[in-house]
């Protein structure tokens, strides 16, 4: 699965000083639309970077098995020694 690692300069035209990562919900003025969508935008990757993060632990499952493996090798060598 390939996700796009993307730098998003979005601004609001009309209040170019609003950031949603610093002014939050309530930074947003006169209920701007564009505003909301970039606080909406803002929350969503802040909700991404939070499941690719708690996914994380799975992978570290996967790798288990990879470094049990060398561990059956020298059972399987000692059995051809016998
Ligand atoms: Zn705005």
């Amino acid at each position: 699965m390939k996700i796009r690692a993307r730098k998003f300069d979005g601004r609001c035209a009309r209040h170019k000083r609003y950031n949603p990562a610093v002014d939050g919900l309530g930074g947003i003025r006169g209920a701007c639309s564009r505003c909301t969508l970039l606080s909406e935008i803002w929350e969503a990757s802040l909700r991404l970077n939070g499941l690719i993060r708690s996914f994380s632990p799975n992978h570290d499952d996967l790798k288990r098995p990879v470094e049990k493996a060398p561990a059956a090798d020298p059972r399987q060598m000692s059995l051809l020694g016998e």
